[in-house]
């Protein structure tokens, strides 16, 4: 079990921002920007490659529901969304999730 299905299931706690039936938000526990939340779906899928066409409801929720968190967390000069995927993506958590990093100006490209 990842430790994102555990803060779903309130086993480990979180600052959560935002939640509805199909996903969750939360602050980064090691934030690289003044706002640095992670979103999240309750279904546990490990990253973007093993979405299947079922999954393409769920994915166009969490698009759309990125910029609702980015204005309930004030971020009215833009904001960054990152996704990463797999070692190379230098993704550590193995539950799918679009970090929100903003409050500050970001530099491009990253890593
Ligand atoms: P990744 O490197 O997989 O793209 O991002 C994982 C993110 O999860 C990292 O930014 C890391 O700081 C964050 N993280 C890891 N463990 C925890 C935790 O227990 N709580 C919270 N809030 N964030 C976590």
């Amino acid at each position: 079990m990842t430790i994102f299905l555990k803060i779903i299931q309130r086993e480990i706690p979180a600052d959560i921002v935002y939640e509805d039936s199909h996903c969750l938000a939360f602050r980064d526990v090691n934030p690289q920007a003044p706002v640095h939340v992670l979103l999240i779906p309750k279904k546990p899928v490990a990253s973007l490659d093993e979405l299947t066409e079922d999954d393409a409801e769920l994915c166009g929720h969490l698009l759309l529901t990125v910029p609702k968190i980015a204005t309930l967390l004030g971020l009215d000069g833009g904001y960054r969304t990152v996704v990463n995927t797999g070692p190379h993506g230098g993704q550590t958590v193995f539950h799918l999730h679009i970090h929100i990093m903003g409050g500050r100006n970001l530099a491009w490209p990253p890593g």
